[in-house]
C-alpha cells in the first residue's frame, strides 16, 4: 500500500494541539514514529501519550522553532533515537489580529519568526538530513491566507507570512526534487482550533462561516489523509504544491 508510513520516521512541529495533533496520529495511524514537538513540552507529552495509547512509537520534544538551536537539537535526538528523519511536518504558526495601521513591529517580527524563520530552520536542519540519505518528505502547513485575503482583513503579518511559506514551498521543492526531496504544503481554510478561539477572533469567525460553501469550519480530520499522502510515496511526483483544503471559501 503506497500510502503506508511504516518505518518512517516523522515528526510535527505544533504537535501538542490543533491541526499539528490531529497530524501527528494521522501519521502514526499510517505506521510511522511520531516525534511530537511544540513549544510547550506538557502538550506535546499528552500527544504522545495518546499516540502510545495507539501503540504507535512517538517521543515528546520541547522546542521553539524559532530558534536555532532548538531546531537542530530536535532534529540531533530524532537522529540519535530513530537514526533519520524521512517526513518533516512544520505546523508550528501563530496568529495575530490588529489593523494593519496599528501593527506593531514586535507583532510582525514575532508572526515572522514562528511562521517563516521557524519554517526555514526546520526545513534546513531536516532537509540536510533528507538530501545526505537521497529521501525525504517536508510537509508545510500554509493557509487558505496564503491564496486570498479572508475578510475583514487585520491578519496582515499573518497573511504575508503564509504567502511566504507557499513560496519557499516552491523554492524547496523544486530546488531538492531531483535529490529525492519533497517538500509540498497545505493551506487549511479556517479550521476549529484554539488558534480561532480568542474571543477577540469570534466576530470573524462569524463572517467567515458565512464565506464557507461547505457551511462549516474545517476539522482536523478533514486534513489527516492529505499529511498522509504527501507523506507517503504515493505522492513522489508532486513538490512545491499548495494543497488547498477549504470547502470552497477560496472560490468565493
Ligand atoms: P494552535 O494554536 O491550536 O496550535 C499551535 C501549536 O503550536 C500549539 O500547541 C503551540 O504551543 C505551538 N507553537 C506555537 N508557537 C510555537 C513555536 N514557536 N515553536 C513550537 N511550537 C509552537 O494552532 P492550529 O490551528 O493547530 O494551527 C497550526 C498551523 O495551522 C499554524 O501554522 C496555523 O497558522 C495553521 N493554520 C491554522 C488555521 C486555523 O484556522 N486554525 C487555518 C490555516 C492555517
Amino acid at each position: 500500500d503506497r500510502l503506508r508510513l511504516d518505518d518512517k520516521v516523522a515528526y510535527v512541529t505544533g504537535g501538542g494541539q490543533g491541526i499539528g495533533r490531529a497530524f501527528a496520529h494521522a501519521l502514526g495511524e499510517a505506521g510511522a514514529k511520531v516525534a511530537v514537538v511544540d513549544l510547550v513540552l506538557e502538550k506535546a507529552e499528552a500527544v504522545a501519550h495518546e499516540l502510545s495509547l495507539k501503540g504507535i512509537k512517538s517521543i515528546a520534544l520541547a522546542a521553539d522553532v524559532s530558534k536555532p538551536k532548538d531546531v537542530q537539537r530536535i532534529v540531533d535526538t530524532i537522529v540519535a533515537r530513530w537514526g533519520t528523519v524521512d517526513i518533516a511536518c512544520n505546523n508550528a504558526g501563530i496568529n495575530m489580529n490588529s489593523a494593519s495601521e496599528d501593527t506593531s513591529l514586535e507583532e510582525w517580527d514575532k508572526t515572522f519568526n514562528v511562521n517563516l524563520r521557524g519554517l526555514f530552520l526546520c526545513c534546513q536542519a531536516a532537509g540536510r538530513i533528507m538530501l545526505n540519505q537521497g529521501y525525504g518528505k517536508i510537509i508545510n502547513t500554509a493557509s487558505m491566507a496564503s491564496l486570498i485575503v479572508p475578510h475583514p482583513q487585520k491578519q496582515l503579518a499573518y497573511n504575508a507570512s503564509k504567502a511566504g511559506v507557499v513560496k519557499l514551498t516552491q523554492t524547496l521543492g523544486t530546488e531538492w526534487i531531483d535529490r529525492g526531496v519533497k517538500v509540498n504544503c497545505i493551506s487549511p481554510g479556517i479550521v476549529d482550533t484554539a488558534l480561532i478561539r480568542s474571543e477577540a477572533l469570534q466576530p470573524l469567525v462569524q463572517r467567515w462561516l458565512a464565506d464557507i460553501p461547505a457551511g462549516r469550519l474545517a476539522r482536523g480530520t478533514d486534513l489527516q489523509a492529505a499529511v498522509v499522502f504527501l507523506a507517503s510515496e504515493a505522492s513522489d511526483y508532486m513538490t512545491g504544491h499548495n494543497l488547498v483544503i477549504e470547502g470552497g471559501q477560496s472560490l468565493w
